[in-house]
């Protein structure tokens, strides 16, 4: 099976992870939706890092190491 991907904080630990993006009006919609998102510029919304891991989780919500897949 395919595992679930996740960002953590290298700090603290938290997945409450933001990454920087733009948001495009959508008129159809009603409402902003995503444009475009940044690979780079992660940050911890919970303690200000930036160094941030990129995760595999299993279905349970296990953290199962970093992954670059
Ligand atoms: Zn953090």
């Amino acid at each position: 099976m395919t595992h679930r991907i996740s960002f953590e904080c290298r700090a603290c630990k938290s997945r409450n992870v933001k990454q920087d993006a733009y948001a495009a009006w959508d008129e159809q919609a009603q409402d902003w939706s995503l444009a475009n998102v940044f690979d780079a510029d992660m940050v911890c919304d919970d303690c200000g890092e930036e160094n941030v891991a990129r995760i595999q989780i299993a279905p349970d919500g296990a953290n199962l190491g970093e992954t670059t897949e």
